[in-house]
């Protein structure tokens, strides 16, 4: 239950803790570390499960142990003339806040102080060290508020008419120790325990309790960290930084956290203990200033820094103490850093040699880098934030406020060019025009995947939503901010940051993201790698270009019902859908084909040589028709009102066609493939214009490689009745060009019955893709829409739920559907190439999943097309891995 620092190692964290594990690795590294001892978090979790009671024989152990550190030490806690005194610091598997801070000093009463003052000659240390201890004690171990102490402090500071603590001397810190000891005996009725054995145990239990409070056990359920870790306890001989000029303590990180510049960096501060230096008392010194004001301390230090980022292969963030000219180290840990430094220190490491590449990838979380794909606010600029909502498509973005879709085609892209922000209650699929011709998107409903959200993080447009403090008036063209003055009106200019939700008002100067040349090498060596391959899902010429350029090889899905709302269009289509007769039907068609055609031909150009999935029409009919209330308003206005009749029979035959298309349930009504099934023409009309586009494509020398997806497949017989179409069509298309073109016809697997007759469909499709989108729908019986407004935000407070699983794919659910899926497919297509195109494709504990299930590739918006494929390698080096340590169990 008890080890002594040398007597563990790195190796030992599971046992030792992080704190406790890395103590012992430098001691036996030969680096001067105070002597101590490690408590075990098994002996934590033993003392939890006894009810808070130690184990048989931990404090025997643990007296033991302390009798082979004060040897150590050459001093014995408790002495009358040379007393040893002890840190008692946490430290559980990984770092974790909430967990108990830090005691120092413990071991004082008014017997060992008198030894300590007699034996340093310095009464302001020793007293400074006695408030310090009674403060942290009462703080940390006896429950008490911080401030009381703190007030106690600042008073005797203004008597003294002082700033610092630094200023106080020795009388005045006697004073504070006095009061601070009253104040403990006031608080808790009993007198501050002066037995040094009683405050160490006083001390461990506290450290113990500390593992189950809320705090800690909430942070472990929203981090995914298993309650049975436990913490250790590492009880350490104390060194002083408070001894005078000649003393300090100090933070450093082996290379730059921010921007991973390989130098060290730190800060540290003369004459103080413990966590002055990042508890903002006084102002620290960069640690360069060390090299000056003592030089061969931070020689040493330095040499320390870079062993010690030999001997872990990774960037060190160190504690470290001065006492009266020698230095010592308390501790180190794998850094924090910035997205960015972690990109260039990652491939440093590999270039210097340190690393593998397989490391290198390791070393970067996926999430992380999403940061660097976007706009960001410049880290310098001073804010003022106004509002919050959710950070639902990441970016940051400078416009002037409009507050309908129309305002902002208008005014935005495409129209008058200007820089706005769509400023609205939420969004529908008929803002798409005004989407797209923003700088940003704020909403004040809607969550994570409202449509807003999803869009623009699919277009890559920052987007803030659920801002429910902002109460828009779209009728006024105003918003104004709940509790506040704040008013905003139309064309005021606002910056919202879609990377954590921030909405500010005026300009806020932006950076622009730094795709450095790290990165891509990064990511150049994450495709040597990965098993699986990464797609974009697009919609436009440009955004296939944007996709190749972040590495995307090829378009997993691209939606044709985003060209249709496109405005110069949506008559037409209305046309065509209000038609009475099939003729009529195809008239309208006819005039949307070549602006179809168009677009095929920029995107399959975008991606020349590269597969391009066109997923044919899928949404219901009457999402491009107006909503049925406010047809109904309109007519009902008319009506009461002298109009042109032939105005009004127009209105009225448009009301008349929405009612009769509207669905009970449009999410399981007339869509997909059985839109087709009763009216082929539309897709007749989509497969010619894209076979149009690829012959023609390759008549300019082009290497157009279309696929064609059939959505919302059920039941072979659909797939087989709409392939032969597909074919049909295309094939006569080609004939007539006279070019010779390769194409696929495959289906989006988005049904439960599609995965569990996967057998029966693959005899009909060349490839299946994953639309977990709608999967997760029909899987869960949830409507999206509907449970992001009313209910998974339950579900995921109770536990119900522990992701979003529109977000993180439902691998004991709907996951079990995708492998029976591609297993079945597979038994009667053996080479059947299976890609994931839902939401889930570009999130990476899915994307791990997808790899584990055979997966060929995963498509996501263009934005996280390198998060992808980082995730991908990871993947393939996690499982090689896995079955490496395999292989080497069943050796031994
Ligand atoms: P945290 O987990 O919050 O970093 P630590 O256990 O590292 O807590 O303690 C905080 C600070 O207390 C350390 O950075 C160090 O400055 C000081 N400290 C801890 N143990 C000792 C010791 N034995 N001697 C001197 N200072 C110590
Ligand atoms: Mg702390
Ligand atoms: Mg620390």
């Amino acid at each position: 239950m008890v080890y002594l620092f040398d007597e563990g190692s790195a190796k030992m964290r599971d046992t030792l803790g992080g704190k406790g594990c890395n103590l012992a690795e430098m001691t036996n590294l030969g680096l001067p570390i105070p002597p101590g001892l490690t408590i075990t978090c098994q002996a934590c979790n033993e003392y939890n499960a006894l009810g808070k009671r130690f184990p048989d024989g931990l404090m025997d152990e643990m007296k033991k142990a302390l009798a082979k550190v004060e040897i150590k030490a050459g001093k014995k806690f408790g002495d009358a003339h040379n007393p040893l005194l002890v840190s008692v610091r946490s430290g559980a598997p990984v770092s974790m806040p909430g967990m108990m801070d830090t005691v120092l000093n413990l071991g004082l009463n008014e017997t060992t102080l008198k030894a300590i003052i007699a034996q340093s000659k310095n009464e302001r240390f020793a007293y400074d060290a006695y408030r310090r201890f009674i403060n942290m004690f009462g703080d940390v171990v006896l429950g008490m508020e911080h401030k009381h102490f703190e007030e106690i402090l600042t008073a005797k500071k203004k008597a003294k008419n002082v700033k610092l603590d630094t200023e106080l001397d020795a009388a005045d810190l006697k004073d504070v120790a006095q009061n601070y000891k009253q104040l403990v005996e006031k608080d808790t009725g009993k007198k501050f325990p002066e037995d040094p054995m009683e405050q160490l145990e006083l001390a461990i239990k506290a450290v113990f309790n500390s593992w189950d409070t809320p705090r800690a056990v909430t942070y472990r359920r929203i981090s995914r960290l298993s309650d049975t870790m436990g913490t250790a306890v590492n009880v350490q001989t104390m060194v002083f930084g408070n001894m005078g000029n000649d003393s300090g303590t100090g933070v450093a990180f082996t290379r730059n956290p921010s921007n991973g510049e390989n130098k060290l960096y730190g800060e540290y501060l003369i004459n103080a203990q413990g966590e002055d230096v990042v508890a903002g008392i006084r102002t620290p010194k960069p640690l360069a200033a060390l090299g000056k004001e003592m030089p061969e301390m931070y020689g040493q230090f330095a040499d320390i820094a870079k062993r010690l980022e030999e001997h872990y292969h990774d960037m060190q963030d160190m504690e470290f103490t001065i006492e009266k000219g020698k230095l010592w180290m308390l501790q180190t840990r794998s850094g924090k850093r910035t997205a960015a430094a972690a990109v260039k220190i990652a491939v440093d490491m590999e270039r210097e040699g340190r690393i593998s590449k397989e490391e290198a990838i390791m070393r970067v979380q996926p999430e992380h880098i999403d940061k660097l794909l976007h706009r960001q606010i410049d880290p310098k600029a001073k804010v003022t934030v106004v509002a919050k909502g959710l950070n639902a498509s990441p970016g940051a973005a400078v416009g002037k406020a409009v507050f309908t879709a129309d305002d902002a085609a208008k005014a935005g892209i495409g129209g008058r060019g200007e820089k706005i922000i769509l400023v609205s209650v939420e969004t529908t699929p008929e803002d798409i025009h005004g989407m797209v011709a923003a700088q940003g998107i704020l909403t004040s409903r809607g969550g994570m995947t409202s449509h807003a959200a999803v869009v623009a993080r699919g277009m890559g447009v920052p987007c803030v939503a659920g801002c429910e403090k902002l109460k828009v008036d779209v009728s006024r063209k105003i918003a104004t901010v709940e509790g506040t003055n704040v008013v905003i009106k139309e064309g005021d200019t606002l910056t919202v940051d879609g990377s954590d939700g921030r909405v500010m008002l005026g300009e806020v100067p932006l950076v622009d993201p730094e795709l450095t040349g790290d990165f891509e090498e990064l990511l150049r060596w994450a495709d040597s790698i990965s098993r699986m391959h990464v797609r974009a899902n697009v919609d436009t010429p440009k955004n296939a270009l944007d996709a190749r350029k972040f590495g995307a090889k090829g378009v997993g899905l691209c939606r044709t019902e985003r060209m249709f709302n496109d405005p110069d269009r949506l008559p037409i289509v209305q046309e065509m859908i209000l038609a009475d007769t099939p003729d009529a039907r195809k008239r309208a068609l006819k005039k949307l084909e070549p602006m179809q055609k168009g677009d095929f031909k920029g995107i399959l150009e975008a991606m020349d040589g590269l597969p391009v999935i066109i997923r044919l029409l899928d949404p219901p009919l009457h999402e491009f028709l107006p909503k049925l209330d406010e047809l109904l308003v309109e007519v009902t206005k008319m009506s009461f009102h002298k109009t042109d009749d032939r105005v009004f029979n127009e209105k009225k035959r448009i009301l008349d066609k929405v009612r009769e298309l509207s669905e009970f349930n449009p999410m399981l009504g007339h869509r997909g493939c059985r839109l087709a099934i009763k009216y082929p023409e539309i897709y007749e009309m989509q497969v010619a214009a894209l076979f149009e586009a690829a012959t023609e494509l390759k008549k300019e020398g082009k290497n157009p490689v279309p696929e064609v997806m059939i959505p919302l497949v059920g039941n072979v017989k659909e797939l087989a009745k709409l392939r032969a179409l597909v074919k049909k069509t295309a094939d006569g298309i080609i004939a007539k060009s006279g070019v010779k073109l390769n194409y696929m016809i495959g289906t989006m697997i988005e049904l439960p019955r599609a995965c569990l007759t996967a057998d029966e469909i693959a005899t009909e499709a060349e490839f299946f893709s994953y639309g977990t989108n709608d999967l997760t729908q029909t899987t869960l019986g949830f409507s999206r829409d509907d449970a992001e407004a009313k209910f998974l935000q339950i579900y995921l407070k109770e536990g119900i739920l522990t992701d979003n699983p529109f977000e993180v794919l439902d691998s004991n659910g709907v996951g079990k559907l995708v492998t029976m899926g591609v297993q079945l497919g597979r038994k009667v297509r053996p080479g059947l190439e299976v890609g994931v195109c839902g939401e889930t494709g570009g999130e990476p504990r899915s994307i791990e999943f997808y790899h584990n299930a055979g997966l060929d590739y995963v498509s996501c918006s263009k934005y996280r097309v390198p998060i992808a494929r980082l995730a991908a390698a990871q993947a393939t080096i996690k499982q090689k891995n896995a079955s490496k340590k395999k292989e080497s169990f069943g050796d031994s």
